[in-house]
């Protein structure tokens, strides 16, 4: 039973049924589930939602899955008060929602879930997808659980721990010799011409509705209130779109108040379209080519842009755009204050949120969210040179001794 009713043209508002179906027929439109908000006000209470299992589907309510539901084992990520680094940066309530403890490791394994869990529904043999590396970890990984047949796409440049975190789930994995926006419009034509679920191309409207849950999450684990501010890495810019969607739609059913959460884009400097829009204020997103370590976030065409700009807008909130020597800062100042290893999108979110508190656009006068969304394990590369080298010694305490005088003195 799913309150999902249609899908809708977020141009034109066309309707259609609820198929394998991203972009309105009419106006080339991205279209967007619609749900049947009434029936959920009168069943998702308070007490529905904390009487159910700790993940993601104790929202499913709100979420256009049926009785297919595909799940590796994920639960509600944890959501810390980050009070050291909070303490560096001046702000009291400083969170981070630390998604790098998703199965595979980053946020994708919502957006993921709900779309293989569609697939199954539309009846889909094979499953497949155009990923900058944590979505085809997630794809390679859900495609398993559900035992469909799976095609990953991805830039041939990627890190190895994103293409070994996919191979080893046994999907037959291409990689492009080219940027994702290649590796998105290869795919594209793909798509067209093999009747396979691409989670986000034909099953776009779907995977897209499972970064709600990051929304509902937080507020719930507020005290079912939304947050102050967030901060949110962005790519396509649907994560950062739904997040603030699904904060409103739990005011919408009755579950927290007004939402007055600022909402900040985080990109890098070497790939940030969007902040660059913002920056110019004509609200016309210019594609550029990627080039920077935070390869996950590296798109430089981005699908849902206007609509993240509309969300900045909306929300009264901002955008910045941080240099790779930043990232790699913001990497080792979460991991050196709140014991929290983040790929290179955690460290532009946190060299983000460092600029943005600087320049008085984030204060100190309520709880502030930064979404850490992938584990820095998969993107080792990016912080190798930029970390002590470990103390060799010999196995003699004589050895150790004269190596710990040595580190005293440096110290
Ligand atoms: C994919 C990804 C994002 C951004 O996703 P979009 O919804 O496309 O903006 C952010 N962080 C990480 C780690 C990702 O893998
Ligand atoms: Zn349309």
């Amino acid at each position: 039973m799913s309150y999902a009713k249609t899908l809708r043209c977020r141009r034109c508002e066309r309707e259609y049924p609820l198929k394998a179906l991203s972009i309105c027929e009419f106006c080339f439109g991205p279209l967007e589930v619609v749900y049947d908000y009434e029936a959920i006000r009168k069943n998702m209470t308070m007490r529905a939602i904390q009487s159910s299992s700790w993940n993601m589907w104790r929202y499913k309510a709100l979420l256009p899955v049926g009785d297919n539901i595909v799940d590796i084992g994920s639960s509600v990520t944890p959501l810390v008060k980050a009070a050291n680094l909070g303490k560096r940066l001046g702000l009291d309530e400083l969170y981070i929602k630390n998604d790098c403890l998703n199965p595979t490791n980053s946020f994708k394994d919502r957006v993921v879930a709900v779309a293989i869990s569609r697939a199954l529904d539309f009846g889909f043999e094979v499953v497949a997808c155009a990923s900058t590396g944590n979505l085809a970890n997630s794809v390679g990984a859900h495609a398993a659980k559900a035992g469909l047949k799976s095609y990953v796409f991805i830039p041939a440049d990627l890190e190895q721990g994103k293409i070994i975190g996919t191979a080893i789930y046994g999907p037959t994995v291409v990689t492009v010799k080219g940027n994702y926006d290649e590796v998105n419009r290869l795919c594209s034509e793909i798509a067209e011409n093999h009747s396979w679920g691409f989670v986000n191309i034909n099953l776009r409207p779907y995977y897209s509705e499972g970064s709600k849950t990051l929304g509902y999450e937080v507020a719930e684990q507020l005290g079912w209130k939304a947050p102050a501010y967030a901060v949110v890495p962005v790519a396509s810019g649907s994560m950062f779109t739904k997040i603030y969607k699904g904060l409103g739609e739990l005011h919408r059913v009755g579950l927290i108040g007004p939402v007055r959460t600022r909402m900040f884009v985080a990109q890098a400097a070497g790939c940030s379209p969007v902040v660059q829009a913002y920056a110019s204020g004509n609200g016309q997103i210019q594609p550029v080519k990627p080039n920077t370590i935070a390869k996950s976030i590296a798109i430089g065409n981005p699908a849902d842009g206007l609509y993240a700009l509309k969300t900045i807008k909306d929300s009264g909130g901002g955008a910045s755009a941080v240099s790779d020597e930043e990232i790699v800062d913001g990497m080792k100042l979460l991991a050196e204050t709140e014991g929290v290893f983040a790929e290179t999108a955690g460290g532009t979110v946190i060299a983000s949120l460092k600029r943005l508190v600087e320049a008085g656009e984030i204060k100190n006068d309520g709880p502030t969210v930064a979404y850490i969304t992938g584990s820095g394990l998969k993107t080792q590369e990016a912080v190798l040179n930029a970390l002590r080298t470990p103390t060799l010694v010999e196995p003699t305490f004589s050895s150790f001794e004269k190596a710990l005088k040595t580190l005293q003195e440096v110290a």
